[in-house]
């Protein structure tokens, strides 16, 4: 086995049978579920208004290429650089080309799974480069040295008590704090870093090809904050964001709104189209525009799996999943987790190594329910999952098990041989890994087809 899928086992094991995750989960969840249908209201039509989302992605996505194309166009125009990346490192290289040439020794950054993907922080901190993060969720992680739990809710998985704590031991102050206390001792904290950075860094909720530009969203002011204080503003997004037009943000921003957090729209929603312009006293004098790639080309070559590029990364597959409810977001150990990660994880590192995700999900098609944008998240684990058997990813014993399987199944003769204590000493026996957490089988005396024979005879 894979270490990362013996690392992904170990976690899971311990996490699900955590009660006191369990507890804080359940209770973050469960007021998640409880605003989402009001916020569904907004819609005179919810349905078709998320097939009006996929049908608007589709669009993107089948002309991806003329569609970046034109932004690249549009935003360059208007004095913005736009640089391709092809990997993580390269986007990596060139933030910290840039941050050289700023001589920035201190930057701030919004909340950006982007970022995470490509390991930003690690990177900049072994070059000496402070990175802060100010979204109050982030801002929590990394005082306590952890990645995102949830990619729209980082520290769901903290109650306020632990955060009380953290802040004192990290930054001294009374474990007594209120969550308004200790949101006042974030936001003094991170305005002083706001003054010393060189850089801001932020993400992109959406790429707006029509008018060149990229679309923030969030709740703090943060990000509005990391495009607009430091003298250099640096974006860096995944190609698959994009949407045609500014108009299609009408229809975006609150189906957003309403399956990440369950409001009709966000607090702060911001339209970027550039760096500071001649007349203008507000912006940064120079905003870059890193496209990342990093395997993402790969999911748009495969007809099949393509679609998953139509997440808005809304989290709500992440809310809706009994698997991630049970085992967390940590356990997956990857920048996206839930379905919508064991979806593109294999395909944007490697399949060999990642593939195990798509097998961690029950199939019950909870994920496909709920996606905002209706990608049938739980047919590409199926997808996922035969594309590593076509690799040959099964062990010799797995091909036998299932041969004989088959065969059983397609001869009832088979199925009739043996009595129930022969059919509970093969299974109990040869089924070691299905019984690690579960009881013996116990076979009935007589089998489905005796009774039916029982009943009914021969017919
Ligand atoms: S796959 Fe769908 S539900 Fe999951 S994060 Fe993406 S848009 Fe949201």
């Amino acid at each position: 086995m894979k270490e990362t899928a013996a690392d992904f086992i170990a976690k899971s094991a311990e996490k699900a049978g955590d009660r006191d995750h369990r507890q804080k989960i359940n209770f973050t969840i469960g007021r998640y579920d409880a605003v989402v249908p009001n916020a569904k209201e907004q819609f005179a039509h919810v349905h078709l208004a998320r097939e009006k989302a996929k049908n608007i992605k589709w669009k993107a996505i089948e002309t991806l290429d003329k569609q970046l194309e034109k932004f690249e166009a549009a935003i360059t125009k208007r004095g913005a650089k736009v640089i391709w990346a092809e990997t993580a490192e390269q986007a990596r290289e060139e933030i910290l080309r840039i941050c050289k040439e700023k001589n920035c020794r201190s930057l701030v950054k919004s909340k950006s799974m982007v970022t995470e993907e490509i390991e930003l922080n690690e990177f900049l901190e072994e070059h000496q480069i402070e990175s802060v993060e100010t979204d109050l969720g982030e801002y929590i992680q990394q005082l306590d040295n952890e990645p995102p739990y949830h990619i729209v809710t980082p520290a769901m998985h903290k109650s306020k008590e632990d955060v009380a704590k953290l802040f004192s031991e990290k930054l001294g102050t009374d474990p007594a704090l209120t969550p308004e206390e200790l949101t006042l001792v974030a936001r003094k904290t991170l305005r002083e870093k706001y003054m010393e950075a060189e850089v801001g860094i932020t993400g992109a909720n959406f790429i707006i090809a029509d008018i060149g530009a990229i679309a923030v969203t969030e709740n703090e002011g943060n990000a509005r904050l990391s495009c607009a204080w430091p003298r250099t503003h640096i974006v860096v997004t995944g190609i698959e964001k994009m949407i045609p037009s500014l108009h299609d943000l009408a229809l975006f921003w609150p189906l957003l709104a309403t399956y990440g957090t369950g409001q009709r729209i966000t607090v702060y929603n911001t339209i970027v189209t550039g760096p500071k312009q001649p007349g203008e006293s507000d912006g940064p004098d120079d905003m870059y525009v890193i496209l990342l790639d990093n395997g993402r080309t790969n999911i748009l070559a495969n007809e099949k799996t393509r679609e998953s590029l139509y997440c808005i990364r809304c989290g709500a597959c992440l809310n809706a999943c009994p698997v991630y409810k049970n085992i967390g977001g940590h356990s997956y150990a990857t920048a996206y987790s839930g379905p919508i990660g064991s979806v593109i994880t294999p395909h944007l590192k490697n399949l060999d190594d990642w593939k195990h995700l798509s097998y961690a999900s029950s199939l019950c098609g909870n994920c496909t329910e709920v996606c905002a944008v209706k990608i049938n998240l739980h047919e590409l684990l199926l997808e996922n999952r035969r594309e590593s058997v076509d690799d040959g990813d099964t062990g010799f014993a797995e091909r036998i098990g299932w041969k004989m399987w088959r065969q059983a199944m397609l001869h009832r003769g088979l199925m009739n041989m043996g009595n129930s204590a022969m059919k509970n000493w093969v299974v109990n026996k040869f089924m070691p890994e299905w019984k690690k957490n579960r009881g013996n089988m116990n076979f009935p005396k007589k089998s489905f087809n005796q009774m039916w024979r029982e009943k009914y005879g021969n017919r």
